[in-house]
C-alpha cells in the first residue's frame, strides 16, 4: 500500500498504521520550501471515529537549511509529531453565507457550536482515498525555523568583506576616516601644523 494514498474504506475504528521512508520529493517539497538529506521516516496512525479520519503520527529525519547569519548551508534535525484530521469536504451551499444578513438574528439563537475542542488541523478528503502528502509537506514547512541559525553563536559575515567570521577575523580595520571625530581631528592637525609655522 502507498504510505502518502491510504484508502479510506481500509481507515476503520480499529486504526490504520503506516510508517516508510519518504524523500522530499516524494512528499512534493520544493527545494524553496525544506530541502530534505535523504529521507524522512514517517510513521502514521489513522483512525475513524465517526465521519472524521485522525491522523496522528510522527516525523523524523533532517532538514538542509541555509543559515540567515552565515549563508551556510547546514544540517538540521527534524523531530516532530503531528495530530490533524480529515474529513470529507461537502459541496458548500451559498445559501449559508447569504442568509447572514441580521435580520433573522435573534438574540435567544446561540451559534451553532458543536465543534471538537481539540484543535486539530484540519483537512478535507475527496474521493475514496486520502492525499496525505500535502499535509505532510505542509507540517513539514511549519515546523521549520522562521530564521534558522547554525547556531546560535553565529558571528555571520563582514559586512565590508563578506567573510565568514566564525573562520576568524577578518583584516577590516575599523576605518575611522569618514568619522566626524576624525575629521576634527585632522583639522586641528592642520591648523596646528600651520600655526607652527
Ligand atoms: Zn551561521
Ligand atoms: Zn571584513
Amino acid at each position: 500500500m502507498d504510505i502518502l494514498t491510504p484508502k479510506i474504506a481500509d481507515i476503520t475504528v480499529e486504526g490504520l498504521s503506516l510508517s516508510g521512508d519518504l524523500t522530499g520529493e516524494e512528499l512534493g517539497l520544493a527545494d524553496a520550501d525544506v530541502s530534505i538529506r535523504g529521507t524522512v521516516a514517517i510513521g502514521l496512525d489513522l483512525r475513524a471515529i465517526e465521519r472524521t479520519l485522525y491522523v496522528t503520527g510522527v516525523v523524523e529525519g533532517t532538514a538542509i537549511h541555509q543559515c540567515v547569519r552565515c549563508l551556510k548551508d547546514f544540517d538540521d534535525p527534524v523531530a516532530f509529531s503531528l495530530r490533524v484530521a480529515y474529513e470529507r469536504e461537502l459541496k458548500v451551499t451559498a445559501s449559508a453565507s447569504k442568509r447572514d444578513d441580521g435580520r433573522k438574528k435573534k438574540a435567544t439563537t446561540p451559534p451553532e457550536v458543536e465543534q471538537d475542542e481539540q484543535n486539530d488541523d484540519l483537512y478535507y478528503f475527496t474521493g475514496d482515498q486520502l492525499e496525505l502528502a500535502p499535509m505532510l509537506r505542509e507540517q513539514l514547512i511549519l515546523a521549520s525555523p522562521m530564521h534558522p541559525l547554525c547556531s546560535e553563536g553565529c558571528l555571520g559575515l563582514c559586512a565590508r568583506c563578506g567573510k565568514d567570521l566564525n573562520e576568524g577575523p577578518c583584516h577590516c580595520v575599523v576605518d575611522q576616516t569618514g568619522s566626524p571625530f576624525q575629521v576634527l581631528r585632522t583639522m586641528k592637525e592642520k591648523l596646528r601644523e600651520s600655526g607652527n609655522r
